[in-house]
């Protein structure tokens, strides 16, 4: 039974008294959230123990780190190691996020090593995968997310495959206000069970969790967690005000 995970990603949002108030804010709806939904949320660096230091009061919302560095320390100037993020607080981190292979030029070998050192340093990984608009409209979606499975989880173990996540992102629908409809995200989603199967076993990949992420929002994410294989969403935008993310959080549920 896959527990459904609700994690906001602030990307490089909001200040320090923001930040806060928006915790306050999920904090004094969490109640509203039903109890099998696990909450998480992703701030800048800057913002983690912070943030730890108010999700005390409940063991329902936790925490996770935007990226990490494969090395436990070094001179790795702005980088930040897997040790550092369970020492403030983390359970989660994000690996392989589009804007880190988009933006920063994170590339399948780096992928890897940041992927193995999450797990090795004890954090559940989130493993981002995502075709781009061009590579969906040249009929390559399942290509390309092979692609990203095969040169980055090859050679993972059983217990190393238990504490990781997916998240299907893709790239036309992040930040864009273009959702995948549920029939397109579910369809992504099936394929990557299967090859979680066919690499993995079947035990495995019916318990690794798979998130939507790209432009969810309360009003549609009844219909998207609906779908068999969407076990949760990786949510920006809508992440940054408390409202839309519990609205996200209870989507579904029977609750409003
Ligand atoms: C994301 O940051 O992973 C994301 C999906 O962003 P948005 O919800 O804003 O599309």
């Amino acid at each position: 039974m896959r527990t459904t995970l609700i994690a906001g990603n602030w990307k490089m949002h909001l200040l320090s008294e923001e930040a806060r108030q928006l915790v306050r804010g999920i904090l004094a709806g969490l109640a509203r959230v039903p109890s099998e939904r696990e909450l998480l949320l992703i701030p800048p660096y800057v913002w983690l123990m912070p943030v730890a230091a108010q999700l005390r009061e409940t063991s329902r919302v936790k925490l996770g780190g935007q990226d990490v560095h494969w090395e436990g320390e070094g001179a790795f100037t702005s980088a930040i190691s897997a040790s550092m993020l369970r020492d403030a607080g983390c359970e989660y981190v994000l690996v392989g996020h589009s804007e880190r292979r988009h933006v920063f030029g994170d590339d399948a070998r780096t992928l890897a090593r940041k992927l193995r050192a999450a797990l090795a340093g004890g954090l559940q990984a989130i493993y981002c995968v995502g075709e781009q608009l061009a590579q969906r409209e040249a009929q390559e979606t399942e290509a390309v997310l092979d692609r990203q499975l095969q040169e980055v989880l090859g050679g993972l173990g059983t217990e190393e495959m238990q504490r990781l996540t997916l998240a299907y992102e893709p790239v036309w629908a992040i930040g864009t206000g273009r959702t995948a409809t549920p029939e397109i995200a579910q369809q992504a989603h099936a394929h990557l069970r299967r090859r979680l199967a066919e690499e993995f076993g079947e035990a495995v990949a019916s318990q690794v969790r798979i998130l939507y992420g790209g432009s969810v929002k309360p009003d549609n994410a009844a219909e998207l967690l609906a779908q068999t294989d969407i076990d949760g969403a990786l949510v920006g935008g809508a992440s940054l005000a408390a409202e839309s993310f519990l609205g996200i959080a209870m989507a579904g549920s029977g609750v409003s």
